[in-house]
């Protein structure tokens, strides 16, 4: 993807947003765009950020690590780590990121509490819910959500922000919105179960369902393909 090709679908997909958040009569700063970067070069994080762009999510830590290497003179860049954590890749999780948006279990958000490090601020968290109920997937299920906050929520090093799901593929707006609705109404029960929390997140919506996931409440939509283009690798 050129530079100028780059540009015009981060205009697009920011105007996307705007649209979204105008239709759900929502305040245009009630939503922020988080591109992902998986499997693109760091050349184009590097153009991305020169449009603008700040918040990024990475799901392989490997590959993220080294792009951050090479971005390092990027200020305010923020790196989201939103791919499936294993215990053996918390501690360069802990160390490297702003956010985990895929804790899924009290092992993993113990681990990375233990690794921040403490000269850095507490780790952003969303625990991420297994909204569609798939045997398959990760996440959390939607009844253990609550118990595994309160654990989060009481970690020294990390702070409980909100939750992130990635629903079943549905055919249309309606049918996109129900789990969308599911997981707001989720973090209203984590709000009145930790009232001092900051639980100000709600990381939903990706290229093929922001619309809907705007309508129900999305505080970070999560754009890849409508940013950077097809994946064609790993
Ligand atoms: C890849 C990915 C995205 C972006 O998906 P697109 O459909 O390309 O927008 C968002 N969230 C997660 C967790 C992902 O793995």
């Amino acid at each position: 993807m050129t530079d100028i090709a780059l540009e015009e679908s981060l205009v697009q997909a920011r105007e996307r947003l705007m649209n979204a958040l105008e239709r759900a009569k929502r305040p245009f700063d009630s939503a922020a765009l988080l591109a992902v970067s998986k499997t693109k070069p760091a050349s184009m994080v590097r153009q991305a950020w020169q449009h603008g762009q700040r918040e990024f999510g990475e799901n392989y830590l490997q590959e993220a690590l080294e792009k951050q290497a090479e971005l390092a003179d990027l200020d305010g860049i923020v790196w989201h780590f939103i791919g499936p954590l294993q215990s053996n890749k918390t501690r360069a999780a802990a160390e490297n990121f702003a956010w985990v948006h895929s804790v899924d279990r009290l092992k993993i958000a113990t681990r990375l509490s233990e690794q921040r490090p403490t000269h850095l601020p507490p780790l952003n968290i969303c625990l991420q819910v297994n909204i569609s109920r798939e045997a398959s997937k990760s996440g959390v299920l939607p009844e253990e959500a609550v118990t595994l906050a309160k654990e989060v929520a009481a970690m020294p090093h990390l702070v409980l922000r909100g939750l992130m799901a990635i629903p079943a593929p549905a055919n249309n707006l309606e049918e996109q919105r129900t789990p969308f609705a599911a997981l707001r109404q989720l973090l209203a029960d984590l709000q009145a179960a930790l009232p001092d929390a900051p639980l100000d997140t709600l990381s939903m919506g990706m290229s093929d369902d922001l619309e809907a996931a705007v309508l129900e409440g999305a505080t970070l939509v999560r754009l890849g393909t409508a940013i950077f283009g097809a994946r064609t690798t790993r």
